[in-house]
């Protein structure tokens, strides 16, 4: 061939899995690629069925869903979806201390200063006033209200931003419908044996249990946690961070809401002696689960935990999970790309899951290619993934690192275990004088490290010099105004589920 002529695009895709990632893959190659002719045949086994969790997101989604030119709140309304504007995290500090990590920003920023330099400096001259006070979306989740953002925001402080809590399995099978209107094939069979190219290692074809065999150019496994392509005909190898990230099964618990008309527009998570317990408000049930470590508690006793949680009657069964916090070690190999539970999981804490999905396949799409799967496309492809896992989890880390709980051994471990040097030169950084650092493919920006950086007490011993050229009265009367008029801005939100109602996402309406 000519080297100038480039390979012909690959125009064949098999996807194993019908879960949240295979269906969320498949609906995007669709839309974007399908009128170029790019076909997509998925497999996926009823008798096996999905995870059937997953029901929290982080803002992102909303791309998700305009990159489908899908309607959000037509979203909610088919898979009883609710609004989250942040996380509550109860007990993660200490017993009796709880706080929002909002999606949105604190305060102002003054010229060149960041924020949280006046809030440091402040404190340091005796104000009290909590970093919350100075978060409209936390206002918000503290007064169960919703409110639409405003087109033009007066300041930072009116900045906030908001996700979607849903029910996963009927997200699913919305993207599964919208795949099925733009010609997806998809096989109702088990995967039983994966053929190889004997020389070249590629995968050929998937051998079925119902006789068919499915060949393509390439494979996309979104397999869940039995990483069946990647893994097991490809052996990628997993990085594991348990040592980290010591959670390794969940339990899952679907309730009855205590009062269906008093929806909390966030997630709840509880810190609990061997880990922690969620809490998801859907407009018809809450969902509920235990992420625990199985050096620290019995599945049975867990279970037990649990159920003393629910605030109303448990409407399944309990769903049994486990899995090991990392990735895979290459989530691109040969002709097969992971993407969902497959590529790494790292636990639900920041409902991270389905936004790392939405990178897999938004890279995927960027580097997508031609029939001779150039390597370096696969190089970077992993490069980047690995460094998107890496960053979320340090923050995820800090969490645990950063707790002062009393009793619980995995707190204990937690305080002492040794950290990524990623996350050390952060927080040495933070001590320092409050500097915020960011690396590439960062999900989690300055406002969510300010967070967790004050409501964990991790003490900064210094703010940016440039904030002492700003008149110490001067901020006390700005950050004075500014948290009456967050307060008062939070009150003229709707109640969540008449704010749900008016934009005409309610499953009823
Ligand atoms: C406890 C817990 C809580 C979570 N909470 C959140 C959250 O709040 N927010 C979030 O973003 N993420 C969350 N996640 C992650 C989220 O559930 C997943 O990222 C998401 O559901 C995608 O899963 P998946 O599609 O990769 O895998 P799965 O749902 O497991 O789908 C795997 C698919 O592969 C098919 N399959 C498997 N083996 C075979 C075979 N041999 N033959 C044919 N088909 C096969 C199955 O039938 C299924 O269709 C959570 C995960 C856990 C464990």
């Amino acid at each position: 061939m000519n080297p100038n002529t480039p390979h012909p695009p690959v125009t064949e895709v098999v996807i194993l899995g019908g879960g949240t990632a295979g269906w969320m893959t498949a609906a995007s190659l669709l839309h974007r690629l399908g009128r170029l002719g790019v076909k997509v045949t998925l497999v996926e086994s009823s008798q096996i069925g999905t995870i059937g969790v997953g029901e929290a997101t982080v803002p992102a989604i909303k791309n998700y869903f305009e990159s489908l030119q899908l309607d959000p709140y037509e979203v909610m309304r088919a898979t009883n979806g609710t609004i989250k504007l942040g996380i509550e995290f109860d007990g993660w500090r200490h017993e009796g201390y709880s706080f929002i990590h909002p999606f949105g920003r604190y305060g102002i920023q003054a010229g060149p200063v960041a924020f949280h330099s006046i809030w440091n400096r402040l404190r340091a001259a005796g104000e009290t006033a909590p970093l919350d006070d100075y978060s409209l979306g936390t206002q918000l989740c503290r007064a169960g209200r919703v409110l639409l953002q405003p087109r033009e925001p007066r300041g930072d402080f009116e900045h906030f931003d908001w996700a979607v809590h849903f029910d996963a399995g009927r997200f699913a099978q919305l993207l599964r419908q919208f795949s099925e209107a733009r010609g997806v094939r998809r096989i109702d069979a088990r995967l039983q044996q994966v053929k190889l190219h004997p020389e070249r290692g590629h995968i050929e074809q998937l051998l079925l249990d119902n006789s068919e065999s499915v060949g393509g150019q390439l494979f996309i496994d979104c397999s869940g946690f039995n990483r069946l392509l990647i893994d097991g005909a490809l052996k990628a190898g997993y990085e594991d961070w348990r040592h980290w990230l010591m959670c390794d099964r969940a339990i899952a618990l679907p309730c009855a809401p205590a009062d269906a008309h008093v929806l909390a527009p966030y997630t709840r998570s509880r810190a609990m002696d061997a880990g922690w317990t969620w809490r998801i408000p859907l407009q018809n049930r809450v969902g509920n689960g235990y992420v625990y470590s199985s050096d620290h508690i019995c599945d049975d006793a867990a279970l037990t935990a649990l159920r003393s949680e629910l605030e109303g009657e448990a409407l399944a069964a309990p769903n049994m999970l486990r899995f090991r916090a990392g990735h895979v070690r290459k989530f691109w190999e040969k002709n097969c790309v992971a993407i969902g539970l497959s590529g790494g999981f790292l636990e639900p804490l920041e409902s991270t899951s389905i936004s790392l999905i939405q990178m897999g396949i938004d890279k995927l799409l960027h580097f997508w290619p031609g029939t001779d799967l150039a390597p370096e496309l696969a190089g970077e492809y992993n490069r980047l993934s690995i460094q998107e896992f890496e960053r979320v989890r340090d923050f995820i880390i800090l969490h645990y690192s950063a707790n002062a709980r009393t009793g619980g051994e995995l707190w204990r471990y937690c305080r002492e275990m040794p950290l990524p040097d990623t996350l050390l030169n952060k927080l040495a950084l933070y001590r320092a004088r409050g500097h915020l650092v960011q690396y590439p493919s960062e999900s989690f920006f300055d406002p969510s490290w300010v967070c967790l950086y004050a409501n964990f007490g991790v003490e900064a011993r210094s703010w940016d010099p440039l904030t002492n050229l700003l008149a110490l009265d001067d901020l006390k009367e700005l950050t004075r105004r500014l948290r009456g008029d967050i307060a008062a801005i939070a009150h003229e939100g709707s109640p969540h589920r008449e704010f749900l109602r008016l934009a005409g996402a309610l499953a009823d309406s």
